[in-house]
């Protein structure tokens, strides 16, 4: 359990500075390796690997209510979709309306109430929750950049990643030109006691960080603060690249990466409201219309 909380800790916990610190990083490794050993939790599914292989997995969601708590009001309604495996789909909608839940109940941080959630076409419940975490690389929004090298930044999650595989996963991201810039290239010290990245660095290290574990479904909170043009082009273009291998499931926040989508389900209030493409949704759904019209720059 404890291990769990740390994971938590290291995944989802909005902390910024807190994890810029050399004992943080520490404690997030030990975390780590401890969660590498939690393989069979109690009354979970056997047989945990706790490792992914990078195959494509589809994603569907039948139903599925869910609230944080007894005293919570209710955050899903009956919430349904499909998202095939490979390609990109992207998931809209005002803020609140329970895209972020979407992720948490995909990781299993919760438990939802009825309904059911099937990854690969078998029901999460059913995963060993290492399985299902390995399968899963989740880039939270505003990913922070830890106090350390840059390699250490993309071996945190992935300490036994080969050469071959940092090289390939800078290439993919589009850091290249970063590692190049910076005085000693990977080995550069970066985040609060380093070389400050950018917003646009910063998310790319986290997709980086994420795609060195060869996630089978990349879930992608994007960042809602604004892109220059070229980091902008720099996301699109890795979202592209890494949707032609994997399955990735974004919540957008701008136009410039949901006109790529494969599919864009639009959510409201709990519920999706349309899915389809950019140009059928643009034709069909007044709400996604406005949010196209405001470029989507809501939180
Ligand atoms: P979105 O990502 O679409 O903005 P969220 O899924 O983050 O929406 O939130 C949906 C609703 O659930 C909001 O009312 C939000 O306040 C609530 N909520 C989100 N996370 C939690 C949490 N950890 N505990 C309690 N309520 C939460
Ligand atoms: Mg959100």
């Amino acid at each position: 359990l404890i291990a769990f909380l740390l994971y938590l800790f290291y995944l989802v916990a909005p902390i910024g500075q807190l994890v810029e610190g050399a004992v943080q990083f520490q404690n997030g490794l030990a975390a780590l390796k401890r969660i590498r050993e939690v393989e069979d939790l109690p009354g979970e599914p056997s047989g945990a690997t706790g490792a992914s292989d990078g195959t494509p997995v589809g994603v569907r969601f039948d139903d599925v209510v869910f609230q944080y708590g007894e005293d919570r009001e209710r955050v899903h309604h009956g919430v349904t979709f499909d998202v095939p495996p490979g390609g990109l789909t992207a998931l809209v909608g005002p803020s609140g309306a329970g895209k972020s839940t979407v992720f948490a109940l995909l990781e299993r941080f919760y438990e939802h109430q009825s309904g059911t959630i099937t990854v690969d076409g078998r029901d999460i419940r059913d995963w060993p929750l290492a399985d299902l975490r390995a399968a899963l690389g989740y880039v939270e929004q505003d990913a922070p950049v830890l106090a350390g090298t840059l390699r250490e930044n993309l071996l945190f999650a992935a300490p036994d990643a080969t050469e071959e595989d940092l090289t390939r996963a800078v290439r993919r991201t589009r850091l290249d030109d970063l590692v190049a810039r910076l005085p000693e290239g990977l080995d550069t010290a970066v985040g609060h006691r380093g070389v400050l990245l950018s917003g646009g660095e910063r998310q790319r290290v986290a997709i980086a960080r994420a795609l060195l574990r060869r996630p089978r479904l990349l879930l992608l909170d994007e960042a809602t603060s604004q892109l220059d043009a070229v980091n902008e082009l720099r996301l699109r273009e890795v979202i592209a690249e890494v949707a032609a291998e994997t399955t990735v499931l974004v919540i957008a926040h701008r136009l410039s990466t949901v006109t790529g989508a494969d599919r864009i389900v639009v959510m409201e209030a709990g519920q999706v409201r349309a899915v389809g493409s950019h140009d059928d949704l643009v034709g069909a759904d007044e709400l996604y219309r406005e949010l196209a019209a405001t470029q989507f720059l809501v939180a």
